[in-house]
C-alpha cells in the first residue's frame, strides 16, 4: 500500500513528488507518457510570471506570486536555469497607459513590485521596440525558466529520495474501497493526488462520478522559435495590453539564448497540438506590431500546447467531496510560476491533514550538478558531446525517447533539429538500453523513427 500516489507527471505532479520526499512516506508518480513533463509543461511560454496580472485574491495571485520568490532557490537546488530578466507590458496609446494604471493597482494588492514607464525609458530599455509605443509597465521581479529540466531535475531529485515513478501506465480507473483507493485494479493508495493537466477533469470523474464543478477547456496557444543570433534583440519579456481580445503575443528571450514569440489562443481538441499558417501569420502580425523588424528568418520551429483552462477561471486546489481524493486542476498559466508554491500547499495544507507527515532526516534537496563534458562533440549546433549524452542516461530520470534527450541535453535543439544529430543519438540510446534502433521513439512509445531495416547494421 502507498502512502501516496499522484497521477500526472507534469512540472506539478514532479514537485509535489519532491515535496512529499521529504517525509517518510511510500510514494508512487502514474505518468502515461514515457517520460516526465511531457505535455504542456514541455510547450508554454517559460515565463516566471511576477503575478501582477491576475486578479487579487484569486489562487492564481496567491500561489503566482509565493512560487516566483521560491524560483531562486529551487532552481539552485535542481540546477535549472533561470533568470530574473524582468517583463514589460507596452502600450500603444493613452487608452492602454490608463490600463497599464490598473494593471499597477493590481500589482500593489498583489504584492508585487512595478514600475510605469515612459516612452523614453521604455526604448532605453527596449531599443527594438515600435517607435508606436508609448510607455510600458516594468515588472522586475518576473524571469525565465528552463521548463523542461523544471520537471525532469525535480522527479530526478524526488527518485533519489524514494519516490517510485511509473511511465507508460496510463490511469484508466480509480476506485474507493473501505478507507483507500485502488488504481487501475492494482496500485492501492491511502492519498490520490490528481495532477493530470488537461485530463484532470477526467480523472476527477473517476472518483467524483457526478461532480460537475469543473471541466476543462483545453485551449491552444502556438508559436515560433528563433534561433539563437548575436545582434540585439530583446532583454525583457515583453507583453501586450490584455484586452478583451485577449493576452495578446509575447516575444521573450529563453535560458537557451532563443527567443519565443506567441502565443496564440484558440479553443481546442485535448489532443491537438499543431501548428497551422493562418494563425501563426497572425501571431506575426501581432509580435511585428511590437517589434517591426524581427527576424523571421531566424525561425527554426514552431510549435503548440495546450492550456488545462477550466471552467471555474481559478486553480482547483482541493481535497475534493470523496476524502483523500485531492485535485490540483485547471493548473493553466501562470501555472508554472505558481508550480513550487502549489507543491508546498498541497503537501503541507491539504496531504497533512489527511495523513502524519514525519520528516525524513535523510532527505537531499540538491541534484548531481550537471557539468557540460568536453570532448567528442554529437550535437554541433548546440555543443552537446558523447559525455553529455551518457550523463543523463545514468541519471535516476533518464530519457527513452530522441525527444526526451533533447529536452534534457539539448541535442537536436539547433538550426539543423537533428538533422545532424539524431542519427547517432538513436544509436547511443539504443546501445544504452540493449535495443534495436527501431524500438527508440521520436516522441511517445508508438512513434517510431525508423520503421524497417534496409541494410545490415555496421
Ligand atoms: C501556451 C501556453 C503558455 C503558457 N505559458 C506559461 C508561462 O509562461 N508561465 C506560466 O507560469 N505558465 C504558463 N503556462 C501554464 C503552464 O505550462 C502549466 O500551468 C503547467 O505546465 C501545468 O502543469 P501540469 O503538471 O498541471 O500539467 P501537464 O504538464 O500537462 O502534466 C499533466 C500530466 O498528466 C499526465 N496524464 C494525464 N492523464 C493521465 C492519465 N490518465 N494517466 C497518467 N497520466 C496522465 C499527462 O501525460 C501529463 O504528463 C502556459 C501554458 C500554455 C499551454
Amino acid at each position: 500500500m502507498y502512502d501516496v500516489i499522484i497521477v500526472g507527471a507534469g512540472v506539478i505532479g514532479c514537485l509535489t513528488a519532491r515535496n512529499l520526499a521529504k517525509y517518510n512516506l511510500k510514494i508512487l508518480v502514474i505518468e502515461k507518457d514515457n517520460d516526465v513533463g511531457n505535455e504542456t509543461t514541455s510547450a508554454n511560454s517559460a515565463i516566471v510570471h511576477s503575478g501582477y496580472d491576475p486578479l487579487p485574491n484569486s489562487s492564481k495571485a496567491k500561489f503566482n506570486v509565493l512560487g516566483n520568490a521560491m524560483f531562486d532557490k529551487l532552481c539552485e537546488e535542481l540546477d535549472v536555469k533561470f533568470k530574473r530578466i524582468g517583463s514589460i507590458t507596452v502600450a500603444f496609446d493613452e487608452r492602454q497607459m490608463e490600463t497599464l494604471k490598473e494593471l499597477q493597482e493590481r500589482a500593489t494588492l498583489n504584492n508585487v513590485k512595478t514600475e510605469l514607464l515612459d516612452k523614453t525609458k521604455v526604448h532605453e530599455l527596449e531599443p527594438m521596440l515600435s517607435e508606436e509605443i508609448v510607455g510600458g509597465l516594468l515588472a522586475p521581479t518576473a524571469g525565465i525558466v528552463d521548463p523542461f529540466n523544471l520537471a525532469v531535475h525535480a522527479m530526478e531529485n524526488a527518485i533519489d529520495n524514494g519516490v517510485e515513478l511509473k511511465l507508460s501506465t496510463k490511469v484508466e480507473s480509480i476506485k474507493k474501497v473501505d478507507d483507500h483507493f485502488v488504481v487501475n485494479d492494482e496500485y492501492e493508495a491511502k492519498v490520490v493526488i490528481n495532477c493530470a493537466g488537461i485530463y484532470s477533469d477526467v480523472i476527477n470523474k473517476m472518483v467524483n462520478k457526478d461532480d460537475t464543478s469543473f471541466e476543462i477547456l483545453p485551449r491552444k496557444g502556438e508559436y515560433f522559435v528563433l534561433d539563437h543570433f548575436n545582434r540585439p534583440f530583446v532583454n525583457h519579456t515583453i507583453f501586450m495590453v490584455p484586452s478583451e481580445k485577449g493576452k495578446g503575443v509575447l516575444i521573450s528571450p529563453t535560458t537557451s539564448q532563443n527567443y519565443l514569440i506567441g502565443p496564440s489562443a484558440e479553443l481546442t481538441s485535448r489532443d491537438d497540438n499543431a501548428t497551422d499558417k493562418l494563425t501563426l501569420s497572425d501571431v506575426r502580425r501581432q509580435a511585428s506590431s511590437v517589434i517591426p523588424n524581427i527576424p523571421f528568418y531566424e525561425v527554426i520551429r514552431t510549435f503548440a500546447g495546450i492550456r488545462s483552462t477550466p471552467s471555474t477561471h481559478d486553480f482547483i486546489i482541493e481535497e475534493s467531496k470523496t476524502k483523500g481524493f485531492i485535485n490540483v486542476a485547471g493548473i493553466e498559466s501562470p501555472g508554472l510560476a505558481s508550480s513550487p508554491a502549489i507543491a508546498d500547499y498541497v503537501v503541507n495544507e491539504i496531504v497533512g491533514k489527511i495523513i502524519k507527515l514525519e520528516p525524513d532526516t535523510s532527505f537531499n534537496p540538491c541534484v548531481k550538478k550537471y557539468i557540460k563534458h568536453p570532448g567528442k562533440m554529437i550535437c554541433k549546433c548546440e555543443r552537446v558531446s558523447l559525455q553529455d549524452v551518457m550523463d543523463v542516461l545514468n541519471r535516476s530520470c533518464p530519457p527513452h525517447s530522441i525527444k526526451g534527450m533533447k529536452r534534457r541535453v539539448r541535442a537536436g535543439f539547433g538550426r539543423c533539429q537533428g538533422g545532424m544529430c539524431q542519427g547517432d543519438v538513436l544509436k547511443i540510446m539504443a546501445d544504452f538500453y540493449g535495443v534495436d534502433r527501431m524500438d527508440i521513439p521520436y516522441d511517445n512509445d508508438d512513434s517510431f523513427i525508423l520503421v524497417s531495416k534496409t541494410k545490415e547494421e555496421n
